[in-house]
């Protein structure tokens, strides 16, 4: 064997997954299609992302705690608003505690990412390459790529995003479907600080998420802007100029964040849903997008990614360290049996919530701010939500709390 596993896909789930292992003292070849040096350009990818603490914990413990002190924002506080009525919910860690999560740019943390699994011995990086087939038996998971080159491992893992070729490839079947909006993401500057508060806006059109930044290079405080459009709306939106942005972002937010100017070009992202019917099929496994994707309306998608790498990660030092077959039924439904649950749970709320905030109409929305108000009396209640989005719920692998295996 060439390798304990071979990972198709090195985005920020194959990339982690490869990193956790290899500090675990497993190998582990990584083919991406793309060259990975071209994903940290600046205009690849312009979002940045919630990381939950839980998930930056396992990041830190796996070395990259550099790029987090230097450029993380901490989630303080958590408002969710129907549009920019009165009633709220808040969820409020007070300025000691640990916080919900960290903003950081995507860019940022692939770079990181990508330095580090270059400079780790255990871990083969090929990309650009091409998988020509992926052939798995009883013995053995192999890959032959278009160069002619051939690998095999006890174990392929998909981590090639939601249209995973190997996916479909390996004949699993997705429930999936696509909302009616899109998600216009940029970033602003603004004259009020934003005090690390991560509001959530809910209008019928879909909600507009504001996300606090570390400071931009002048000073000024600066946020990500996550708003979720028509789809039909979509194309107009794109076209947008910065200040016409601004005027659009300014009228939904009520002079929360004072005068404010978009600082990065918008780039638009499909929504959608989709989970496969099952994670595994022979020797092989799908994690992070390929096994599921939700509405980023609570910003748990990589999360949800981060959290199969971290049970894989234990369930495969486990199995080597008790001689286990690592491509054995065994192995792949403890696997299964641990994350199902929890991506079908998280994808079941986020798509409730978008569903439920985009009803239109004056009942619905006392119904939902009636909501809003009970939550926000109910302490047990609210400390779950925290729990939620600190990414602390379940039954945690070793690497979530920050600890190796
Ligand atoms: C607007 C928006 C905002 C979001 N915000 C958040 C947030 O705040 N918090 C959060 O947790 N999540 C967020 N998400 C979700 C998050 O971005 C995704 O869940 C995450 O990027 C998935 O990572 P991945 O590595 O699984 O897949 P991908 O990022 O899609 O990576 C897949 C990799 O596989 C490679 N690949 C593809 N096909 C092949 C092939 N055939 N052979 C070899 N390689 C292949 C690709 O080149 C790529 O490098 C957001 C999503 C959107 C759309």
């Amino acid at each position: 064997m060439n390798a304990d596993v071979i990972i198709i896909g090195g985005g920020l789930i194959g990339s982690t997954l490869a990193l956790a292992l290899a500090r675990h003292d497993m190998s582990s070849i990584v083919i991406d299609a793309q060259d990975l040096t071209a994903t940290t350009a600046a205009g690849f990818d312009g979002r940045a992302s919630a990381v939950a603490s839980a998930s930056a914990q396992m990041l830190r413990i796996l070395g990259l705690g550099d790029v987090f002190d230097a450029h993380g924002c901490p989630i303080r506080a958590i408002r969710v608003t129907d549009g920019t009525a009165p009633q709220f919910l808040h969820f409020d860690t007070g300025s000691t505690a640990d916080p919900l999560g960290i903003m950081l740019e995507n860019r940022l943390l692939r770079t990181a990412l990508l330095a580090a699994v270059q400079a780790e011995p255990l871990v083969t990086l090929l990309a650009p390459a091409q998988v020509a087939s992926l052939t798995r038996d009883d013995h053995a998971a192999t890959v032959t790529l278009a160069d002619g080159r051939v690998f095999t491992a006890p174990l392929a893992i998909a981590a090639d995003g939601r249209r995973s070729a190997t996916r479909e490839a390996a004949g699993i079947r997705i429930a999936t479907w696509s909302y009616p909006n899109a998600a216009l993401v940029s970033m602003v500057a603004h004259s009020e600080p934003h005090g690390g508060v991560a509001c959530e806006l809910f209008y019928p059109s879909g909600p507009l998420a504001l996300l606090p930044m570390t400071d931009h290079g002048d000073g000024r405080a600066r946020s990500a802007i996550v708003w979720t459009v028509d789809a039909a709306a979509a194309a107009g939106a794109r076209k947008l100029g910065p200040r016409a942005l601004a005027g659009e972002i300014a009228a939904r937010i009520d002079g929360t964040l004072g005068d404010i100017e978009v600082i990065a070009p918008q780039a638009v992202w499909p929504l959608g849903y989709h989970h496969a019917a099952t994670y595994q099929a022979q020797r092989l496994l799908l994690i992070g997008d390929a096994g599921h994707g939700v509405h980023p309306i609570a910003g748990q998608g990589l999360n949800m990614g981060f959290r199969d790498v971290a049970a894989l990660t234990e369930v495969l030092v486990d199995a080597a360290r008790t001689g286990l077959d690592l491509g054995s039924p065994a192995v792949l439904d403890r696997y299964g049996a641990w994350r199902r649950l929890d991506n079908a749970m998280v994808g079941a709320v986020t798509d409730g919530l978008n569903r439920l905030f985009a009803i239109p109409g004056r009942l619905p929305a006392a119904v939902r701010r009636f909501g809003l108000a009970g939550v926000q009396r109910l302490p047990p209640l609210k400390a779950r939500f925290m729990a939620e989005a600190r990414g602390e719920t379940g039954t945690l692998p070793a690497l979530l709390r920050g600890e190796l295996v």
